[in-house]
C-alpha cells in the first residue's frame, strides 16, 4: 500500500527531472528552420542597413536649396533627369535645377539630399493631360519639404559592426527576418532535441488500422508528438510495444539514439505494467507518485546506450488526459531546457470561477477549463466530465485550472489560477 506521504510535489518531480537534463549543443541551421530556437552566437552586422541612403517614398530626388521656398502659388520647376528604381544606381548626379524621379527603396542619387513625394508635385496634372510619367521632362514642386525628408539614411536601422542579436536570443519571426536582412541563410542555434515516443499496451492499434473487440486506438503517441512539436522538439514514433518484457525491451532499444525517451502507460501498479521493470533493466529508473491529478504515476530515469552513455526517460501515465497534463508539467520544461530555454510553467492568469470545483483528494487538481474574457476579466468554467480518460475534455479546454493540494473546494465566484494552453493569446489581447 502506498500512502500519500510517499508522493512528491509537482515542483519536486520537475526539479529532479531537470537536474538530469542538459542543454544540447549548437549546430548550424537554416534560418528558415530556426523559429523558437535559441541563438548560440553573437551576430554582428557585416554592413550597414540601409546600405546606402535611399528613398522612403515614390517621388523626386532634389537638392533642398532648389525647393526651400517652393509653394503651391510659386512652385519650383526643375528639369527631370530620368528615373531610378529600387535595385539600381542613378546614371547621373542631381545638380542645381534638376530632379531625378525616384522609387521607394532606390538609392538617392549623388548630389540629391531630399525627396519630394509625388503628391507634392504637379506630376498628376501632367499625367491627367495624357503624359506618361516617364515622359515628364519638367516637374513643378509645390511644397518646401524639409532638408533630408524622405531619405532613409545609411545605417539608420543597423550600423556596420554593431551587435545586432545576442547569443541566447530566442528566435521569433522578426529575428529570423533580421538574420536574413544581414545576409545570413544559416545561424548557429541550440539544436532541437529528438524525442522518441513509445506507446505500450496490448489493447492499442494505430489509427488507420482496423480495430478488434477490446482494442482502442493509440492516441497518446499522436498527442505527445504534437506536444513535442509545439515546444520545439522533433518527435519520432516507435511501433507500439506489447505488454511483454521481450517486446518492450526490443522497442526500447530502437530508440536509444534519441535525446529524450518518452513512454506512455504501463507505469501503474497493475499486472501488465511492465514498463518500470523493463526500463530498470535497461538503465536506472525511479518510479514516483506525484501529488497531482490527473497524472499521479510517473516514471523517470536514465536509459543506457550500448556505448555506455545515457539518455533521460520519462514514463508518462497511460490515460490520455494524464499523459498530456504530465507532458505539460514535466516533458515540456525538459525539452525547453534542452533547447536552452528555462521555462517551467505556462502563462498563468487569474480567473473568476463560474461554477464550484470539488477536489476530492489531497492532490493538486488540474481541471480542464474554458476561459473567456469579458470586460477585461477572465472567467473559467469546466469543460464537463473530468475523468482522466476523457480526452475530448482536453480538446474543449484552453487552459488548466489549478486547485491546490488540500483545498477541497474552489467555490463559484472565487479567484483561481489557470495555466493557458498554446494558442490562447487571443484571450490576452
Ligand atoms: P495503463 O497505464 O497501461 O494501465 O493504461 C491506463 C489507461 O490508459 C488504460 O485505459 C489504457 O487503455 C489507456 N491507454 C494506454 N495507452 C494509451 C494510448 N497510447 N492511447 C490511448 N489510451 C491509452
Ligand atoms: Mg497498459
Amino acid at each position: 500500500m502506498h500512502t500519500h506521504d510517499d508522493m512528491i510535489s509537482v515542483e519536486e518531480a520537475r526539479e529532479r527531472i531537470l537536474a538530469h537534463i542538459a542543454t544540447l549543443e549548437s549546430e548550424e541551421s537554416a534560418v528558415l528552420d530556426a523559429l523558437g530556437q535559441v541563438l548560440a552566437e553573437d551576430v554582428y552586422a557585416p554592413f550597414n542597413i540601409p546600405p546606402m541612403d535611399n528613398s522612403a517614398m515614390d517621388g523626386y530626388a532634389v537638392q533642398f536649396d532648389d525647393i526651400a521656398r517652393a509653394s503651391a502659388e510659386q512652385p519650383a520647376t526643375l528639369d527631370v533627369l530620368g528615373l531610378v528604381a529600387a535595385g539600381y544606381i542613378a546614371d547621373r548626379p542631381v545638380r542645381p535645377g534638376t530632379a531625378m524621379r525616384i522609387m521607394t527603396g532606390a538609392p538617392v542619387p549623388a548630389g540629391a539630399d531630399t525627396v519630394v513625394p509625388f503628391e507634392e508635385t504637379d506630376e498628376v496634372d501632367q499625367r491627367n493631360r495624357g503624359l506618361a510619367s516617364t515622359a515628364i521632362t519638367r516637374i513643378g514642386i509645390r511644397d518646401a519639404a524639409p532638408l533630408g525628408s524622405n531619405v532613409r539614411s545609411t545605417g539608420g536601422d543597423v550600423q556596420q559592426g554593431a551587435l545586432i542579436l545576442a547569443k541566447g536570443s530566442v528566435l521569433g519571426a522578426a529575428h529570423i527576418g533580421v538574420l536574413a536582412s544581414l545576409g545570413k541563410g544559416r545561424a548557429a542555434v541550440i539544436r532541437r532535441p529528438s524525442v522518441v515516443i513509445l506507446a505500450t499496451g496490448d489493447e492499442l492499434k494505430e489509427p488507420g488500422e482496423p480495430i478488434g473487440p477490446g482494442q482502442i486506438y493509440n492516441s497518446n503517441s499522436y498527442a505527445i508528438a504534437a506536444q513535442v512539436v509545439a515546444c520545439g522538439g522533433r518527435p519520432k514514433l516507435l511501433p507500439i510495444a506489447r505488454d511483454t518484457v521481450q517486446d518492450l525491451q526490443e522497442k526500447v532499444r530502437l530508440g536509444l539514439h534519441a535525446d529524450l525517451f518518452i513512454t506512455s502507460a504501463g507505469v501503474s501498479t497493475g499486472e501488465y505494467d511492465l514498463v518500470k521493470d523493463v526500463l530498470t533493466s535497461e538503465g536506472t529508473m525511479d518510479f514516483w507518485r506525484v501529488r497531482m491529478r490527473p497524472g499521479k504515476p510517473l516514471a523517470f530515469g536514465m536509459l543506457r546506450r550500448p556505448d555506455g552513455s545515457t539518455l533521460p526517460h520519462l514514463g508518462l501515465p497511460g490515460n490520455p488526459v494524464s499523459s498530456m497534463v504530465a507532458f505539460d508539467q514535466f516533458a515540456r520544461p525538459a525539452i525547453l531546457k534542452m533547447m536552452g530555454r528555462l521555462i517551467n510553467a505556462r502563462v498563468t492568469i487569474t480567473a473568476t470561477l463560474q461554477e464550484p470545483v470539488i477536489n476530492t483528494d489531497p492532490r493538486r487538481f488540474y481541471a480542464r477549463v474554458i476561459v473567456t474574457r469579458t470586460n477585461n476579466r477572465y472567467y473559467a468554467r469546466l469543460t464537463g466530465p473530468q475523468g482522466s480518460n476523457v480526452l475530448t475534455s482536453m480538446a474543449l479546454a484552453n487552459g488548466l485550472l489549478i486547485v491546490p493540494e488540500h483545498q477541497e473546494l474552489a467555490p463559484e465566484g472565487s479567484e483561481v489560477q489557470v495555466q493557458l494552453f498554446e494558442g490562447s493569446e487571443d484571450l490576452l489581447g
